[in-house]
């Protein structure tokens, strides 16, 4: 197998006295989505902030083959990594298009010229988003909202996009067209993406790999077909080995196994 994009080996986040991710090993290889499943408080949103470099861990963060830990969130961000933090964030005030330029400003300085081009690459992305680029984005609806948020990380052509609970607050069919959507992402701009969710059903639709979360620890990974009957998952979260699938749940040794087979 290629390098993967993104690995990381030992990583630990704490706040304060309170340690949350115990020696995470993964991995995301160039071109794929991954879903980060796991109950609430598992470590998800904490994770992706590691990886972002927005909270301080000790461990070893690599991104395309450079070691990004001791690297600042701005730097981390210039390298090519994208996060979209759980709640959006947009600038309410701020219309669809002043809120994908701002998006713009982060892009690495050999792709600045080509800004008029990305941008029109996020409005074919987004369609809704082109029929709406002079609204205020507080008067979008919260799936389209989710969307300008993606729209204005994509402006910075992130390699990998970190997406913190795209589908919250958001009906089924509208999650689902989101994630259709995430799949355009991924196809179409080159963007490897590591998703944290709690939707494991409809996630598991468009995951190309699959890590599940517990208690900050790694319970099970590996690519989607291990875990699409849902038992897997079922299995990780109870902290207890599937019979059908040993290769895909144990601990972090057979985890770190799994991440590395190939599709
Ligand atoms: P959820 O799905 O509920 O968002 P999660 O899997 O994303 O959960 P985290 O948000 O990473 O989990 O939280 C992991 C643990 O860290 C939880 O016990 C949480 O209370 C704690 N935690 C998260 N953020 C902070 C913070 N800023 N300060 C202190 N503790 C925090």
């Amino acid at each position: 197998m290629t390098a993967p994009l993104l690995e990381t080996r030992g990583l630990v986040a704490r706040y304060g006295s309170v340690q949350v991710l115990h020696g995470i090993d993964i991995a995301v290889p160039q071109g794929e989505i991954a879903v980060l499943l796991g109950p609430n408080g598992a470590g998800k949103t904490t994770l992706l902030r590691a990886i972002s470099r927005t909270v301080s861990t000790r461990g070893a963060i690599e991104f395309d083959a450079q070691d990004i830990t001791g690297r600042s969130a701005a730097r981390t961000a210039r390298a090519g990594v994208g996060h979209v933090p759980e709640g959006r964030g947009t600038f309410v005030d701020l219309t669809v298009e002043e809120n994908l330029r701002l998006g713009g400003l982060a892009r690495p300085r050999v792709r600045r010229a080509s800004a008029g081009q990305d941008l029109q690459l996020v409005y074919d992305t987004f369609p809704v988003l082109a029929e709406m680029r002079r609204r205020a984005a507080g008067l979008l609806s919260g799936g389209q909202q989710q969307m300008l948020a993606i729209g204005r990380a994509l402006m910075a052509r992130p390699r990998l996009l970190l997406i913190d609970e795209p589908s919250l607050g958001l009906a089924p069919l509208l999650t689902r067209q989101l994630f259709d959507v995430l799949v355009r992402v991924r196809d179409g701009w080159s963007t490897s993406l590591l998703i944290a969710e709690q939707n494991a059903r409809l996630s598991l639709e468009i995951a190309d790999r699959v890590i599940v979360l517990t208690g900050g620890r790694v319970a099970a990974a590996g690519p989607v077909a291990g875990f699409r009957d849902g038992d897997v998952i079922r299995h990780a979260y109870l902290g207890d080995a599937h019979p059908a699938h040993p290769e895909a749940v144990g601990g972090r040794d057979t985890a770190t196994r799994a991440i590395g087979d190939k599709k």
